[in-house]
């Protein structure tokens, strides 16, 4: 079980996730309707780079939406086309973006680098 914090100020972004894969949902379906979200509730997967961690729509309690109406921009939910739409609860930090609309991918993607998963700090369990 992983919790990734926000790195600025530690607040947990995230519930207990653990690492797995996305899941391949049915064709688009055709108008104005948003895909079922590519992670399983609960997990998360690192991007081809490293520099993103995709997760569950549902799975980031401690963000909040940015306050930059540009950023929050979308068709039927968040495009997240331009630039971190999800910050921090508590510091305000930009840590995510989230794509929720009818053209793109259902998911949430955490910054690596606005977020440390407390290995550091928290002995292993
Ligand atoms: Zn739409
Ligand atoms: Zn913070």
């Amino acid at each position: 079980m992983t919790v990734f914090r926000c790195t600025n100020c530690q607040k947990p972004m995230t519930g207990e996730v653990v690492s797995g894969e996305p899941v391949r949902g049915p064709e688009r379906p055709p108008g104005h309707e948003v895909v079922p979200p590519r992670m399983p509730l609960g997990t998360f997967k690192t991007n081809f780079d490293g520099s993103l961690l995709i997760l569950h729509p549902d799975d980031v309690p401690g963000t909040v939406l940015h306050t930059d109406p540009r950023r929050v921009s979308g068709c039927c939910g968040l495009a997240g086309q331009d630039g971190p739409n999800l910050v921090c609860g508590r510091c305000g930090a930009e840590v995510a973006t989230k794509e929720s609309d009818c053209w793109t991918d259902n998911l949430v993607a955490l910054m690596t680098a606005a977020v440390t998963d407390g290995r550091a700090t928290d002995a292993a369990v």
